[in-house]
């Protein structure tokens, strides 16, 4: 048997992992690339329902997130939207939220990622009261699950709401118990969306902390953007490859109040992780001592 040193990581910083071959590989996969954090799905991204979770699984898993203690996020599924009017698709994103909650809760892990949801022509402030209305539905049925649901900002692309900060911060006003949420800041998406990450990244992340909070922010998708600002376009790029430049990251990464927030690359992967050790070390390379 080789013995392999692990590096040691003092960060946050991390990326989406593959659960492939089961849950608890992520670990291994997660340290092989150098992440001081990671991000999963808990079941098939595509699919309503996951199978049932394996107790052995399962166990597994929190043995090796407690002995690690590695921060790790969930995202959930990419067919949920609770923007839909009411049908068998706003039952199922409900029933499949719910599935998120209980599985993370499962695992250990303290939050979701949420997509908050398309108004699919409604509108944009019917769309954010109905994602707020099932949003304390599904809090309503985890009562006593201690897992937060993180609303991801968005590019905007298509109907979706989540891609102004005002959106979010009324979603929080409507559900009413703040405690319960939270945010997943995807600067590529927030780029997309437009606001100007690239020459004033300052002033970006100022009208985020008036208009929703700072300590809001329970994980950062650290991604470059190949759409243009403004574009709408949910398309990411390695770091410093795509519109964006280094920046905003640079300025993220060095604020003293995200040093404990988990930073997840979903840049372009591939088998080997080399794409992900690469942006890692460009970001890391970004932190000033
Ligand atoms: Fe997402
Ligand atoms: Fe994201
Ligand atoms: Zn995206």
């Amino acid at each position: 048997m080789r013995l392999e040193r692990r590096p040691v990581v003092s960060d946050f910083l991390g990326s989406h992992i593959s659960t492939a071959g089961g849950l608890s590989k992520a670990f291994d996969r997660a340290a092989s690339v150098g992440c001081g954090s990671f991000q999963i799905f808990t079941k098939n991204n595509f699919q309503w329902a996951g199978k049932p979770l394996d107790r052995d699984e399962v166990a597994e898993f929190k043995r090796l997130l407690a002995a690690q203690k590695i921060p790790v996020g969930s995202h959930s599924g990419y067919l949920i939207n609770l923007g839909a009017a009411s049908g068998p698709n706003l039952d199922k994103s409900i029933a499949s939220m719910i599935e998120e909650i209980e599985r993370a809760g499962a695992l250990g892990i303290p939050f979701v990622v949420l997509h908050p949801g398309n108004h699919l022509g409604a509108g944009e402030k019917a769309g954010i009261r109905t994602i707020a209305a099932h949003l304390k539905k599904i809090l309503a049925a985890t009562k006593k699950s201690a897992v937060r649901i993180a609303l991801e900002t968005t590019a905007g692309q298509g109907t979706s709401i989540g891609c102004r900060f005002e959106h979010l911060a009324e979603i929080y006003e409507r559900v009413g118990s703040p405690v319960w949420l939270a945010v997943c800041f995807d600067t590529c998406h927030v780029f997309a969306a437009g606001y100007d990450l690239r020459s004033q990244p300052e002033k970006v992340l100022r009208e985020f902390d008036r208009l929703v909070g700072f300590k809001e922010i329970v994980m950062f998708h650290f991604n470059d953007s190949k759409g243009d600002l403004g574009s709408r376009l949910d398309r990411h790029e390695h770091i410093g490859k795509g519109k964006i430049g280094l920046d905003a990251f640079r300025v993220i990464l060095n604020e003293r109040r995200f040093r404990d927030v988990p930073t997840i690359l979903e840049t372009p992967k591939d088998e080997a992780g080399k794409n992900d050790r690469m942006n890692l070390k460009l970001l890391r390379s970004l932190i000033s001592s």
